[in-house]
């Protein structure tokens, strides 16, 4: 079983009742986290998950609402973690992301300079391993796998979404992305896909082009569900709802997809967890 829990459902909008994009998957007793949006680390202590009892972060790309947290993810994980030897966060991206990793820690390089000064016990910066990569297998340890695949969300690039397994289940996160043939080879047989969606019927009313322009690199509901039937899938799991899922309108957007796609649908607010059994 792979444990799903959408941290964050909201978008660059800053919305008082959505963290930014986030999602936490607990599999075989390892915890990851797939993009670290606003507010994320609050979201996940009320699921009892804290900065330090990550496995690895996982970044899909490196838009600033998807690492908006980032700096806070890093130091959180270094300052709260009392092990002697801590072991280094992991963390996978596409290229790019050691260059926005080593910036993070440049801009808290006060703080860190202040902290190694004053704990006897922190005398090194925080220790963090980038991995950057745009296809293949990333992940191979104590009964997890997790293997990514480019998606398309041009003309930010390169971006990428995964795939973990384990316990003989498996779940696709598809990031931000048109619909395209990698994802779908991703994504094909997976029992659960968490996609990013937006509503273009809404989005493309609005006057301003800046937000019209949103709707060129993102899938809306029934173009995420068309890519999870392609795919096969058992369970599409809706976030990043733009514009916000308000109170009432679940059905709406679940009639949406359902139109495309004849599984499992699931969305809802910060905090909801779906259970991906073995298929
Ligand atoms: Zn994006
Ligand atoms: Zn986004």
């Amino acid at each position: 079983m792979i444990e799903v829990t959408l941290l964050g459902t909201g978008s660059p909008i800053p919305d008082p009742n959505r963290a930014g994009p986030s999602t936490l998957v607990r599999a075989a007793g390892q915890v990851f986290l797939i993009d670290c949006g606003r507010g994320v680390l609050q979201r996940a202590a009320a699921v009892g998950v804290g900065a330090a009892g990550l496995s690895a972060l996982l970044l899909t790309h490196l838009h600033s609402d998807h690492i908006a947290d980032l700096g806070d993810v890093i130091i959180t994980n270094w300052v709260t973690n009392f092990a002697p030897d801590p072991q280094p966060l992991h963390i996978i991206g596409p290229p790019g992301t050691r260059e926005v990793v080593e910036a993070t820690l440049k801009a808290f390089g006060h703080d860190i300079g202040y902290r190694i000064a004053h704990h006897a016990d922190l005398n090194a910066p925080p220790p963090v391993e980038v991995h950057e990569h745009t296809e293949g297998p990333v992940w191979d340890r104590d009964g997890v796998t997790i293997r990514v695949a480019p998606t398309d969300h041009r003309p930010v690039a390169p971006t990428i979404g995964f795939r973990i397994e384990a316990d003989g289940a498996s779940l696709v996160l598809a990031g931000d992305t048109v619909p395209c043939a990698s994802l779908d080879e991703l994504a094909s047989g997976a029992g659960g896909l968490v996609h990013t969606v937006i509503r273009k019927d809404i989005l493309g009313h609005v006057p301003q082009q800046r937000v019209k322009d949103v709707c060129d690199y993102h899938s809306s509901v029934q173009e995420a569900a068309a890519t999870a039937q392609r795919a096969g899938v058992g369970t599409l799991i809706m976030t990043h709802y733009v514009p916000p899922l308000g109170p009432g309108q679940e059905d709406q957007w679940r009639a949406l997809a359902a139109a495309e796609f004849s599984g499992q649908i699931e969305l809802g607010d910060d905090l909801h967890r779906v259970e991906i059994a073995a298929r």
